[in-house]
């Protein structure tokens, strides 16, 4: 797969310049004017040549449920996304592909999939999901999401005594099943890696984190979390650990410079601190954020502390789409309002820089993906500078960012192999995925939660809210 992309507008440290960008088996092998052709000829007249963004925190599955779900905090949005979904194999595999088109043509050519699992058909789940990924041709990050204590334990006590049902499957037998996820699918070299994954301290053990943290230690595998997504989570680790959960993640062993960790909303300065001693990175879900009234997560703040920080869309439910502009326009102008010193905040290219790059660090390839260097992966996606949404000529990457980019990709390649062409996903039958998804959904219009309605009395006393109407004990 050598080819050579001609003429073609690449940023400078701070102006842009017209290049040709050869690519020789999957990787980039030279950056200059006037290049002799290698293998295929690209045209990239008018066209911006960007390192592909990473999509580094959502959950594929989701898709199923996206625009569904009322306005709900996340405990009690979890509630209802679990009761309702119903999911089999085919659905595991739609919905990935779906994930997988729509990031590549916002931009995207890696996912980090933090991915729900089917009980009882843990390994088929993550298969299923692999071969969606692989045929795509996206590079694949696959986080199998695992926890070991049951929904409820994620709400705090406060004052009163709960109790919770076991978690169905135990700490040992999960583990076991991620060593054996890894064995059979841990394939870097040809784009899908698994990552250790517990879904967050909310509802996991200690035990977990630490077989999760020597399974990375042994098979060199990034580790992968939300963290501190609400303010409920923040009063459940003061309970859980009597300290942060940041400060307890530390104690444990699990931050480090291969940890990406979802959401980061609410952490204190100390907290910070040691996010960037550790060089942890962070993953930025503004949308998944606003849409459940998290709180906006401190980006600025990490940012001078030199903590890395990167961009996810989180899963579909609860944002609802997979665009990954999308996210990084709001992800970067939502600080603005945080800091009246317009010199913090985060500019266009800065948020390129932070969605490329900064997303390969947190996956431990800072020195593979994540900019168009000699040498690096040839994970590209090409813009085309005619579309309406990009006219008329200004900053290319200014209106990229800051603007409402509508079907601007018109190619991307991951590794060198071309799978976006002529904006279409040039992989698999798109048409085709739109008729199974179609097939596999209806218009639901009507549904009440019930589980919602079991656990919201205790939420709402617990998070000081007025309990009075809510017609349930
Ligand atoms: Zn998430």
């Amino acid at each position: 797969m050598n080819f050579t992309i001609q003429n073609v507008l690449i940023a400078t440290h701070d102006a842009y310049t017209t290049v040709d960008v050869q690519v020789v088996d999957g990787k980039i092998t030279a950056i200059a004017p006037h290049l002799d052709v290698v293998g295929a000829a690209f045209d990239g007249t008018n066209k911006l040549l960007l390192p592909g963004f990473i999509n580094a925190h959502t959950h594929s599955s989701e898709m199923w449920q996206r625009g569904a779900i009322p306005p709900l905090p996340l405990e009690l949005w979890l509630a209802e996304l679990y009761e309702f979904a119903p999911l089999d194999l085919e659905k595991v595999y739609l919905s990935a592909l779906g994930t997988a088109v729509e990031t590549l043509l916002s931009g995207g050519t890696s996912v980090v999939d933090h991915l729900v699992l089917i009980p009882g058909q843990e390994v088929e789940t993550i298969a299923t999901a692999t071969r969606a990924y692989r045929e795509v041709g996206i590079r694949a990050f696959i986080a199998p999401l695992i926890q070991d204590e049951s929904l409820t334990a994620g709400i705090p006590s406060g004052e009163s005594q709960q109790t919770h049902e076991p978690y169905f499957r135990s700490t040992v037998a999960t583990l076991e099943f991620i060593e054996e996820v890894v064995k059979q699918f841990h394939r870097p070299d040809e784009g899908v890696s698994i990552l250790v994954a517990p879904t967050g301290i909310q509802l996991c053990s200690d035990a977990l984190f630490t077989g999760c943290i020597e399974l990375s230690d042994r098979y060199n595998l990034c580790r992968h979390s939300h963290l501190l997504e609400t303010k409920a989570q923040e009063k459940l680790a003061q309970e859980k650990y009597g300290c942060t959960a940041v400060e307890h993640l530390k104690r444990i062993g699990y931050l480090g410079d291969r940890t990406s960790l979802a959401h980061c909303v609410w952490l204190s300065d100390a907290d910070i601190a040691i996010l960037a001693k550790t060089q942890s990175t962070v993953v930025h879900n503004p949308l998944s954020n606003l849409r459940l009234g998290s709180g906006i997560a401190p980006i600025l703040k990490y940012r001078q502390a030199g903590v890395n920080v990167t961009f996810g869309c989180d899963g579909a439910s609860s944002n609802d789409s997979q665009d990954l502009l999308e996210a990084i326009k709001i992800g970067s102008i939502l600080h603005n309002i945080t800091d009246l010193d317009y010199q913090h905040w985060i500019t266009p290219r800065q948020a390129v820089e932070m969605a490329t790059l900064g997303g390969a660090k947190g996956l431990n390839m800072g020195d593979k993906l994540g900019s168009l260097s000699v040498g690096k992966q040839a994970d590209l996606v090409l813009y085309d500078l005619k579309n309406l949404s990009l006219l008329p000529r200004t900053d290319p990457i200014g209106l990229l960012v800051l603007g409402r980019p509508t079907n601007v990709v018109d190619s991307a390649w991951v590794s060198g192999k071309q799978i976006v062409a002529n904006g279409k996903v040039n992989t698999i039958n798109v048409e085709n995925l739109q008729q199974e998804l179609f097939n596999h959904s209806q218009w639901d219009t009507q549904r009440q939660s019930q589980t919602v309605a079991q656990i919201e009395a205790h939420y709402r006393t617990v998070m000081g809210l007025p309990t009075r109407d809510l017609g349930y004990s």
